[in-house]
């Protein structure tokens, strides 16, 4: 469709010379101004570590792009030594986090109520959620599908209708991430993604429709008829975006 929300995760990945490549590449392009006159808006999510140094060196550089963290603390504050808490993260200069991305719930243990606590505090500080929900191979072989992805998004539903009491304003983005689609090359069919959209969309309610991404081997051949499906928002895309330029070819493929 329309306005997408590009988000590139780099994941563990990334050093200090190769963001300063990145960067001198979109602002190659911002002054070609590809960059500034796309409709789309576009967020990068480094490890915490280089939170605070890009979220300083996009604004110097007048890029428009957002920063996300890759993910936050389900404790607020107080004695979690090792944690990093969503004050901390928007402290630094970014919008929000990534929060359940498969990675962390399968090598981290991360739970449903991890997750749900996660995007809770992330909605009472004021800092986007981008919550991440993907069934595996195993799921989807034994026809789960829709079963897991109702189990993963339900306790979502109730902390956004909890949080929306307070504030009508929430942003509240969902990423679908088939777990067998990340990093295999294997990108899940839009006609899956447009059945787990309307599954996600009307099998709640809602007190605000979220909007709705999709990860999963997101590359420069399938970006176009991904990009093309009515209800998607946006696209969360790992490995094809650690390279600047695949980046901007796909920017620019979508303008
Ligand atoms: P890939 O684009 O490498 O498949 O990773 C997707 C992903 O996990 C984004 O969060």
């Amino acid at each position: 469709g329309g306005r997408m929300f590009l988000v590139a995760n780099w994941k563990m990945n990334m050093t200090r010379d190769r963001i300063e490549t990145y960067l001198d590449a979109l602002e190659r392009e911002r002054l070609s101004s590809m960059l500034s006159g796309t409709r789309h808006q576009i967020a990068l999510a480094p490890t915490h570590v280089y939170l605070q140094d890009l979220s300083r060196e996009v604004l110097r550089r007048g890029l428009p792009v957002k920063i996300f963290a890759q993910d936050v603390s389900s404790r607020s504050e107080g004695a979690f030594t090792g944690e990093v808490s969503v004050r901390n993260v928007l402290d630094v200069g970014a919008v929000g986090s990534i929060l359940g991305h498969s990675e962390r719930r399968r090598y981290f243990q991360e739970t449903d109520a991890d997750v749900a606590r996660k995007t809770s505090l992330c909605l009472q500080a004021g800092a986007i959620p981008l919550v991440c929900f993907g069934e595996s191979r195993e799921e989807r072989d034994a026809g789960e599908t829709l079963r897991v992805l109702r189990h993963q998004v339900a306790p979502i539903v109730e902390v956004v209708t909890k949080a929306f009491r307070e504030n009508e304003n929430i942003p509240v983005y969902l990423a679908y991430e088939p777990v067998w689609a990340i990093g295999s090359g294997k990108n899940a069919s839009c006609s899956d993604i447009e059945e787990v959209i309307s599954t996600v969309l009307e099998g709640f309610s809602w007190p605000v429709p979220p909007c709705i991404l999709y990860g999963g081997s997101v590359n420069l051949e399938n970006i176009s008829s991904l990009a093309a499906l009515e209800n998607l928002a946006g696209l969360l895309v790992g490995s094809a975006w650690l390279d600047p330029e695949t980046f901007l070819d796909s920017v620019r493929a979508l303008s």
